[in-house]
């Protein structure tokens, strides 16, 4: 281990590295070496910082299973050489991208911090250049020669979160992001304070990195809406070789108890579908079966996703149904906190 850490920033595209076609007045991405350019006061950090770009950069709308893979190689690439990972992205759809990395990367014992920006770069008011400076800082904070993070994390407006644990709740603010049940890892004020209780410390240390590649994309996610009909439910649950349903429901996982949609629930997961319920509230928790409008759900073998997030759900499916799982324990397994993503 040196004695200044080494950081390697990661950039995938997203607004914080865009600039404004003037012609067609829309944010495009730019050449990333420009990024450092634009902030000579990462210089004033003590670590030393390499880059890594996209060969195209993307805005995070077009993310897919493929960008996740090329996320986790470069950091498996670079693991044993560097201290921390920033890994900039879009904002829209950083929660979904951070929440499946943290599945994919096993053993993990150094920082892995996402961030982005409302505004670009060059912006006279931008937040690109607090969320980067700070991500950086944190990625580079060490306590007792070990690194305080050793976790995927999303970091944005002055607060450090679990990622998976995270939803972009705003378009328009600088405070975007949200995890209402789970307390920040960090906040940013006048000190840096972590919460060091709250934060995720390796059992055992010097385990190697397993880099989980396979991801499963048979999957989808359905919400509910008071007059759903038959044949929407139908069509979904009949797409030829899904394996997995993030099933938004209600309040404290409520769903509808008309016989038609218990029935068509009933028979997909007879076919190897696994179904998880989840809320479609910000915050709070499934409790299956405390409603009499969850009872069936229960019943019928319905996985509970306590207080995830959709978008951790459909991440932990993506993972769990690449991985090879035996089927009758694969409910169990997926109500289990792997990453501290449910509160057991
Ligand atoms: N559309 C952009 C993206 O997600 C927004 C952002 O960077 O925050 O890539």
């Amino acid at each position: 281990m040196t004695k200044n850490p080494q950081i390697l920033l990661i950039y995938t595209g997203g607004t914080i590295g865009m600039v404004k076609d003037y012609q067609s007045n829309a944010l495009r991405a730019f050449n990333f070496e420009k990024l450092l350019d634009r902030i000579p006061e990462l210089l004033q950090l003590n670590c030393t910082i390499d880059t890594f770009s996209f060969d195209e950069p993307i805005d995070s709308s077009n993310m897919n299973t493929k960008s996740y893979v090329e996320i986790a190689e470069v950091i498996e690439k670079n693991y044993k050489n560097f201290d921390g990972f920033v890994v900039l992205t879009g904002s829209d759809t950083m929660s979904y991208t951070s929440s499946v990395l943290s599945f994919m990367l096993e053993n993990l014992e150094k920082p892995v911090v996402f961030t982005g920006s409302q505004l670009p770069i060059g912006h006279l008011r931008t937040d690109a250049k607090e969320n980067l400076i700070t991500s950086i800082e944190i990625a580079c904070s060490r306590k007792e020669g070990k690194p305080i993070i050793s976790e995927v994390c999303l970091y944005f407006e002055y607060k450090l979160y679990r990622a998976n644990r995270t939803t972009k709740i705003n378009a328009e603010r600088f405070e975007a992001f949200t995890s209402l049940n789970y307390p920040p890892l960090a906040e940013s004020g006048v000190h840096l304070d972590f919460n060091e209780e709250l934060i995720y410390t390796p059992t055992q240390t010097n385990k190697s990195l397993i880099v989980r590649k396979s991801l499963n994309e048979n999957v989808v996610v359905l919400k509910l809406f008071p007059g759903i009909t038959k044949k929407v439910v139908q069509s979904i649950l009949e797409i030829s070789d899904l394996k997995g349903v993030v099933l938004e429901t209600y309040g404290a996982g409520n769903a509808p108890t008309y016989p038609w949609f218990l029935a068509l629930l009933s028979q997909a997961i007879k076919n190897g579908i696994h179904i998880v319920n989840i809320t479609q509230c910000v915050g709070g928790s499934v409790i299956l079966g405390h409603y009499e409008t969850s009872v069936g759900l229960k019943d019928i073998g319905v996985i509970d996703g306590k207080d995830m997030t959709t978008e951790s759900a459909i991440a932990k499916l993506m993972y769990l149904l690449g991985d090879e799982i035996l089927e009758n324990d694969f409910k169990s397994i997926f109500e289990m906190p792997l990453r501290g993503e449910v509160n057991f």
